[in-house]
C-alpha cells in the first residue's frame, strides 16, 4: 500500500470544484415516510481510515460521499452523492435538460429540487438516458410526466427491460450481496460500492424514449442546446452513448470512463461485456471529441477538467481495458486458465499509479476471469473439472477426507494462523456445506470472511464477504422484489412476456402435456402462438393458420393481469379454457431468498 499515490489530491480538488450547495440533511424519504436515501449515514467516512478498511477503498468512499449541487461549467450542473449515480442538468434557452435521473423518483425529485433552489424554477425541457441501466432511468418520473422529449441510444428499451427480466430474480438476490443494503454503515460495515456509495431504495419508474440516437455523428438541438452523439453499443452497456456539447465545450462520457476500473462482469451476474470494443470506442471518443472539450463528466464520480487531462484520463481508461483484454488472451493462448491468469496479471505500473484505474467496482481479478469466460466459457479444459460433484456432495467428501468437521476445522485454523485466509475460507465453506448446522464452522467462516472483506480494495468484494458473514451468523436477507416496477412490466414486449412465462414453466411437470394457445392482442394487432411440448413452451409470432386448443382475444394489459393471477375478466375465448388452467398450474414461483453462503 506504500506505493499508492496518496500525494495526488487532484480527485479531491475535482470532486469539490464548483460546489454550490449540499442537501441538508442528506435524507430522502418516500411518501409513506420510509427513508430511501441517507447520505448522512456515511458521515463516518470523514475520519481517518481504520484497520477495518482498505485505505484505497476508504479514500474512494470519501470521494463518493461528497454530495450536493456542483457547477461543471457554464450552464451545466451535477447533483452528486444523492444516489449511486449522478444527475446532470444542462440549462437551455427556456428550461433545463436532465441527463440520467437516478434510480428512484424520490431521489430524482430531491435532486431537481436542490438544483431549482439555487438555479430557479426552470422547467424540464428534455430527458436524456445515457444507457439502459436502472441507475440512469429509474427516477425519471421524479423529473417529468413524459410530456417532454426523451432521448436514448438505439436499443435502449429492449435492453433496459430484458437485462432485468430473464435472470432478474437471481440478479436481485445476488445484488443484496453486491451492494450490502443490510450491512451497518460503519467502518466495520458498508463503506461504499466503489462506483458510488450504494443504491437508493425508492420507487423505480421508466418512461420510453421518444427519440432514438441511431448513429455516431448524429446531431440534435434541444431547447437551444446543441449535442453531437457517439453511439457505443456493447461497452459498459448494450445500449450506451457519449455526447459532446460543442457550445459548452463539455463532454458527457456516460459510464464509459469513470474513476474506477469498471466491471467486465458484475458480481451480481450479467452477460460479459466486451473490453475489446470498449477500448476501441474510447479511442474513437478521443479522436471525435477530446479536442473540443474543456471538461469531461460522467454519470458516476466527478468530472475531469482541462483538455490535456481529459485526453490523459480517457487514454488511461482505454489502455486499461485494452491491456486487460489483450494480456488475458495472450496468456490464454499460452494455456493458462482464468484463475491462473487472474493471479498472474499485473497492471502496468504507470496505470497503477493513477487512482482511476483501481478496482473499486470491477477488479483485475474478476475482470480477467470474465474475459476468459467470454472467449472460452466455464470449462478450463481439464477433465478433472468436467464432471465434478456439486458443492454439497463435494463438501461431504472433502470433510470426510480431513477427518470430519473437527479435523477440517483444525486444518482451517492452521491456515488462518499462517495468514492464508483464502484457503481457510475454502475449507470452512466445505464444513458449512457438509453440515450447515455446524455453529463453530459458521462462526469461524464468518470471521474469515469479515477479515477478507476488511482487506478488499474492491467495494463489491467487501460487501459480498461481509454479507456472507452476516447471513452465516444470522438470517438470510431477502431481496426487495418490489424493485420490478409497473413501468418495467408494462414495457415488456409480448415476446418478452412469453419468454418470462417459458422461464417459469416447470419442465419435468410438463413432460406429458401438449397443447397450443393462440393469443390475439387486440390493442396491438399482434398474433402469437404458444405451443407446449416436451416441457418446452415455444412461442411464435404471426403463426400459420392451424387448429389450436384455445384462442384468446385480449389486450396486453389483460394478458399481464391474467399472468399475474388477477383473473380473465373481459377476455374472449374460443376452445378449451382447461389448457389455460393447466398452463398456470405448471408455472413455478421463483425463490427470492435462495441460499448463497450455505447449502
Ligand atoms: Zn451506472
Amino acid at each position: 500500500m506504500a506505493d499508492l499515490p496518496f500525494h495526488d489530491r487532484s480527485d479531491f480538488d475535482n470532486a469539490e470544484r464548483g460546489f454550490v450547495a449540499k442537501l441538508s440533511p442528506a435524507v430522502v424519504s418516500a411518501a409513506d415516510g420510509r427513508v430511501v436515501w441517507d447520505g448522512d449515514s456515511f458521515g463516518f467516512l470523514e475520519g481517518e481510515c481504520p484497520d477495518t478498511a482498505h485505505p484505497s477503498l476508504w479514500r474512494q468512499g470519501q470521494l463518493c460521499a461528497k454530495q450536493g449541487l456542483y457547477e461543471v461549467t457554464d450552464g451545466i450542473y451535477q447533483v452528486r452523492g444523492l444516489d449511486l449515480s449522478n444527475m446532470t442538468l444542462v440549462e437551455g434557452d427556456t428550461g433545463v435538460i436532465v441527463i440520467d435521473p437516478l434510480i428512484s423518483t424520490e431521489c430524482a425529485a430531491a435532486a431537481l429540487r436542490l438544483y431549482r433552489d439555487h438555479r430557479g424554477e426552470r422547467p424540464v425541457t428534455a430527458v436524456i438516458y445515457t444507457h439502459c441501466h436502472g441507475d440512469h432511468f429509474g427516477g425519471v418520473r421524479g423529473v417529468t410526466d413524459g410530456s417532454v422529449p426523451i432521448l436514448a441510444p438505439a436499443g435502449f428499451m429492449e435492453h433496459a427491460v430484458s437485462e432485468n427480466v430473464y435472470a432478474g430474480i437471481a440478479m436481485t438476490r445476488r445484488s443484496v450481496y453486491m451492494y450490502g443494503p443490510a450491512l451497518p454503515r460503519s467502518a466495520q460495515g458498508q463503506i461504499g460500492a466503489g462506483l458510488g456509495l450504494t443504491t437508493s431504495t425508492g420507487t423505480m419508474s421508466l418512461l420510453p424514449p421518444s427519440k432514438d440516437i441511431t448513429h455516431t455523428g448524429q446531431q440534435e438541438t434541444i431547447d437551444g442546446v446543441r449535442m453531437i452523439f457517439q453511439l457505443t453499443p456493447g461497452t459498459e452497456a448494450p445500449a450506451e452513448m457519449n455526447f459532446l456539447f460543442p457550445d459548452r465545450r463539455a463532454l458527457c462520457m456516460a459510464e464509459n470512463a469513470t474513476h474506477n476500473q469498471h466491471n467486465i462482469l458484475t458480481l451480481r451476474g450479467a452477460q460479459v461485456r466486451d473490453t475489446r470494443i470498449w477500448a476501441r470506442y474510447l479511442t474513437e471518443t478521443i479522436t471525435l471529441f477530446a479536442g473540443q472539450a474543456d471538461v469531461a463528466f460522467a454519470s458516476h464520480h466527478w468530472p475531469t477538467w482541462g483538455r490535456e487531462s481529459i485526453v490523459t484520463f480517457l487514454s488511461e481508461q482505454r489502455d486499461m481495458y485494452a491491456y486487460l483484454h489483450d494480456q488475458t488472451l495472450r496468456l490464454m493462448n499460452q494455456g493458462l486458465t482464468g484463475g491462473e491468469i487472474a493471479e498472474q496479471m499485473r497492471m502496468p505500473p504507470a496505470l497503477e499509479q493513477v487512482w482511476h484505474t483501481h478496482g473499486y467496482y470491477g477488479s483485475v481479478s474478476h475482470n480477467v476471469k470474465a474475459i476468459y469466460q467470454r472467449y472460452l466459457g466455464w470449462f478450463d479444459g481439464n477433465p478433472a473439472h468436467l464432471w465434478e460433484h456439486p458443492p454439497l456432495e463435494q463438501a461431504r467428501r472433502y470433510v470426510e477426507c480431513m477427518g470430519g468437521s473437527h479435523g477440517a476445522i483444525a486444518f482451517a485454523r492452521r491456515f488462518i494462523s499462517d495468514g492464508d485466509l483464502r484457503f481457510a475460507a475454502t475449507i470452512l465453506n466445505h464444513v458449512v456445506f457438509a453440515d450447515e448446522r455446524d455453529g463453530e464452522a459458521r462462526r469461524l467462516l464468518a470471521e474469515v470472511y469479515t477479515r477478507l472483506g476488511h482487506g478488499c480494495e474492491n467495494g463489491t468484494w467487501r460487501n459480498f464477504y461481509l454479507m456472507a458473514a452476516l447471513e452465516l451468523t444470522g438470517d438470510v436477507v431477502p431481496a426487495d422484489l418490489d424493485a420490478t416496477s409497473p413501468d418495467m412490466i408494462g414495457a415488456l414486449t409480448v415476446e418478452q412476456i412469453f419468454d418470462t412465462l417459458a422461464i417459469r414453466l416447470n419442465g419435468p411437470e410438463a413432460w406429458n402435456d401438449r397443447f397450443a394457445i393462440d393469443w390475439q392482442l387486440t390493442d396491438l394487432g399482434e398474433r402469437h402462438r404458444t405451443t407446449l411440448s416436451n416441457g418446452a413452451l415455444i412461442q411464435q409470432a404471426d403463426p400459420p393458420e392451424q387448429p389450436v386448443d384455445l384462442t384468446l382475444r385480449l389486450t396486453k394489459a389483460q394478458l399481464l393481469a391474467l399472468l399475474a393471477g388477477r383473473g380473465s375478466d373481459g377476455i374472449e375465448h374460443e376452445g378449451d379454457m382447461g389448457v389455460l388452467r393447466r398452463l398456470s398450474e405448471l408455472l413455478d414461483s421463483p425463490t427470492p431468498d435462495f441460499a448463497i453462503s450455505t447449502p
